[in-house]
């Protein structure tokens, strides 16, 4: 089942078709197009970003090569990576790291954590 945000969003009429929730099977899958948790994400990033000038503890670091966007989110514990190809509405990497454990794909509870935590800093 989708995101509770792409349900509420539904397909905004300027979409050529459906949005794809990265979030349909739980866990992060990067076969997804425009998922509203991910936009919010994203726009989060870099409200956050233009807000809280580098190097701050605790801010966003993003980097920019060949039209990919890599960004890296400090969360309590580990880092959240997400990265993107342009602004196509796509969401390519998105794991957590933390210490010597594996990345970890996080699922829509830990995201939907990290953008309230986020929202509380922009
Ligand atoms: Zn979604």
């Amino acid at each position: 089942m989708a995101c509770k945000r792409c349900i509420e969003k539904g397909k905004p009429e300027n979409y050529g078709s459906d949005p794809e929730c990265a979030f349909e099977s739980e866990r992060f899958d990067k076969d997804n197009w425009n998922c509203a948790t991910l936009n919010e994400l994203r726009e989060d990033i870099e409200i956050l970003n233009e807000k809280q000038p580098y190097p701050y503890y605790g801010a966003v670091s993003i980097l920019y090569s060949n039209d990919n966007t890599l960004c890296t989110l400090p969360l309590e514990e580990g880092f959240l990576i997400i990265g993107w190809y342009k602004q196509r509405g796509k969401v390519d990497n998105l794991f957590i790291i933390n210490g010597d454990e594996s990345p970890l794909i996080p699922d829509l509870k830990t995201t939907e954590l990290v953008i309230e935590r986020l929202e509380s800093r922009v």
